[in-house]
């Protein structure tokens, strides 16, 4: 994975950085909408039991198609946290902002972070000041971080220009929670923009206009929505943390470790994954790691992904 022969060069405020494989940016167009995967990390070599408390790497090796792309020989899986990009009709949507530098947070990977994910969204062309919205499946740790950036002391929005759109109820659901990482989360990524009133409240349901649309798929917590998009003859969805690695397209009823309903996370991975099934949508893998975005390919009474390279890009 870190192969130096494997590696591309973004420029960051000290000069050129070597980007690996599994960290480059890659775009994709559905219909009128383009799509860009900037990424902020990629792990590879993880117990699947440290993710999946239900699966083992003899689980992960009955599903031979995953390995190397999503897998390794041992069953171990990789993971990926990215951000997609969303441009279409003179917008340019950041859909779920990564963990962020320079965090406090309770799990150590994610904790003061010191990733070039701006460097990588600017090498693929997109200006942070150019963002007219920010949009969030929900407001985990790593779907929020870098709506803000630190400047001084403060944290301030990274989208200046941006509206950021947080589904009715998660906001509330994250202030609810009696916890301290729920409590730096608000401080340092949500309160900064509610203070520069940026924020707006957005239904679970909603229809964002040119054929962008949230579907409610509670569970992994209680406000989690899935984005559709329809654009001329294409159709896509983008997961979020409905599904976490392509091998639950196998296995759908493997619960991930921190669903805050595990039944209800279930409902809705079987529901979503039939519809997108249905339509023939691309499937965009938020956490998917490698090959994030592919299609869903009839395996019995389940599937197999079948990846989609994008463009790479930056
Ligand atoms: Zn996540």
């Amino acid at each position: 994975m870190t192969d130096t022969t494997e590696t591309a060069a973004t420029t960051g405020p000290d000069g050129p950085i070597a980007t690996p494989a599994g960290e480059r940016s890659a775009r994709w167009q559905v219909g009128e909408v383009t799509i860009t995967a900037v990424v902020e990390s990629e792990t590879a070599g993880i117990p699947p039991a440290f993710m999946f408390p239900d699966a083992d790497e003899a689980l992960i090796l009955g599903h031979p198609w995953l390995v190397p792309t999503w897998a390794d020989a041992q069953g171990n899986l990789a993971m990926r946290v990215q951000a997609f990009v969303l441009q279409v009709a003179g917008r340019t949507i950041v859909l779920d902002p990564c963990v962020g530098n320079g965090r406090q947070r309770e799990v150590p990977w994610f904790s003061d972070l010191r990733t070039p994910f701006l460097e990588r969204l600017v090498a693929a062309g997109i200006d942070p000041g150019s963002v007219t919205e920010v949009l969030h499946t929900h407001l985990h740790v790593d779907h929020v971080g870098w709506g803000t950036r630190r400047e001084g002391d403060a944290w301030v929005p990274t989208f200046p220009a941006a509206t950021y759109r947080y589904v009715d109820g998660e906001l509330a659901w994250l202030s609810s929670r009696d916890d301290d990482d729920a409590r730096r989360i608000h401080a340092d990524s949500v309160q900064p923009i509610l203070d520069a009133g940026l924020a707006e409240s957005v239904a679970v349901d909603a229809d964002l206009g040119d054929g962008l649309r949230f579907a409610p798929t509670p569970g992994h917590t209680p406000g989690h929505v899935s984005l559709w998009i329809e654009s001329g003859d294409a159709v896509a969805l983008v997961t979020g943390d409905t599904i976490h690695h392509p091998f639950q397209l196998a296995e759908p009823a493997v619960a991930f470790v921190s669903d805050d309903d595990v039944a209800l996370a279930r409902t809705s991975r079987d529901d979503v994954l039939a519809e997108a099934a249905a339509r023939s949508a691309l499937v965009l893998g938020t956490h998917f790691p490698t090959e994030p975005v592919g299609r869903l390919a009839p395996d019995g009474e389940v599937w197999r992904f079948e990846a989609a390279p994008g463009e790479p890009v930056g």
